[in-house]
């Protein structure tokens, strides 16, 4: 991750204004923790999502997975970047669950995090999750059976 924030992209500026719109519509009576994830697809669409815990705690549902199933649920399947906001002074990073999930589409895929206070961190999928377990391990294991 690096550490100066870089001069801001202008083309990713709708996908982090769409991810901080997005922590309004957090369900985190618990945690208070308001997170807001979008996605934006190759076809210039973008999908957000909120987390949304559940009183079970079991049960939530973290913003990027939601931004991403909504994604997928509408037919998109390649994404250019995925951005996170939160409130926190060195914005959050997604969980282990949320890597994995996104890793099934994208395993270099950037990952902007942000919060309110404009301070914006930029890095990798791949960077946050080395040594993912991918449909491709999984298709190759698949073939090596058939054989
Ligand atoms: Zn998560």
């Amino acid at each position: 991750m690096s550490g100066a924030a870089p001069a801001p992209t202008p083309a990713l500026e709708p996908l982090i204004a769409a991810a901080l719109a997005a922590r309004a519509h957090a369900w985190a009576p618990y945690s208070h923790f308001q997170v807001g994830a979008a996605v934006l697809c190759d076809d210039g669409s973008i999908y957000t999502g909120c987390n949304v815990e559940n009183a079970t705690y079991g049960l939530t549902v973290c913003a990027e997975r939601t931004a991403l199933l909504k994604a997928v649920s509408e037919g998109r399947r390649r994404f250019v970047a995925i951005a996170v906001a939160s409130d926190m002074a060195e914005p959050a990073t997604p969980c282990g669950m949320c890597r994995q999930a996104i890793a099934e589409f994208a395993q270099d895929l950037p990952v902007v995090l942000v919060n309110p206070q404009g301070v914006r961190r930029e890095t990798t999928l791949a960077t946050l999750l080395p040594g993912a377990f991918t449909p491709e391990a999984l298709l190759a294991w698949r073939a090596e059976r058939v054989r």
